[in-house]
């Protein structure tokens, strides 16, 4: 079986609780500290297989890092942990999912090959929004009710409003729309991109 990596959590002496993202599930498993262990980071993509128990959690094993091309780039792999703590905090209290997250992160970590780390979380997290129905297409300020014409303030989740009613980092509505329209932000300027990002890192 393959999965994410999503966190990891110290326990008794040298042992973890490891949770994963697999195609299916988010799955919670019992890592037991051993002479031959292979590296367990956050956000490492794994081979492994689980040995389940009845009275505790399933037990990892048989691990070995499926690394990526970019696994030695320190910066990359920096942009790709906040990612996928992102990714755990959405996820965490969640058993079953949708192929989606995990095909997302594929996608992503290909990306991350010769793309700019930003864009590829600000496009994903865009994909992300929209398949879980909570993009705001039509922009209605969430605060007042009222629509916005042209300069649109975007907060948390890249709720909508006036720039009268929020405080939030200022976008046109025409590149917004062309944004969520093509799923493409290559319009944006780094500057924009850096607000997006700072935006996404409050929390999916
Ligand atoms: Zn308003």
């Amino acid at each position: 079986m393959q999965g994410y990596i999503l966190h990891t959590q110290s326990v008794k002496d040298e042992d973890l609780i490891v949770y994963l993202l697999s195609p299916k599930k988010v799955i919670k498993s019992y890592r037991f500290y051993g002479m031959r262990h292979s590296n367990i980071l956050s956000g490492y993509k794994i081979d492994f297989e689980l040995e389940e128990s009845t009275r505790f959690l399933p037990r990892l094993k048989d691990v070995l890092h499926v690394g990526f091309s970019w696994t030695l780039d320190r910066e990359k792999m920096f942009f790709w942990q906040e990612f996928i703590r992102l990714f755990y905090w959405h996820l965490k209290e969640v058993e079953t999912v949708d192929s989606f997250y995990f095909e997302l992160l594929e996608e992503c970590a290909r990306r991350f090959e010769k793309q700019d780390c930003k864009r590829v979380i600000v496009d994903a997290y865009l994909k992300l929004l929209s398949f879980e129905g909570r993009l705001h297409q039509i922009f209605t300020c969430f605060v007042c009710d009222e629509s916005i014409q042209e300069d649109v303030v975007l907060v948390r989740a890249f709720l909508p409003a006036h720039r009268k009613c929020a405080f939030g980092y200022e976008f046109k509505a025409k590149d917004l729309s062309y944004f969520y329209n093509n799923f493409n932000s290559s319009h944006f300027s780094d500057e924009y991109i850096d607000n997006l990002y700072k935006i996404i890192k409050e929390g999916f």
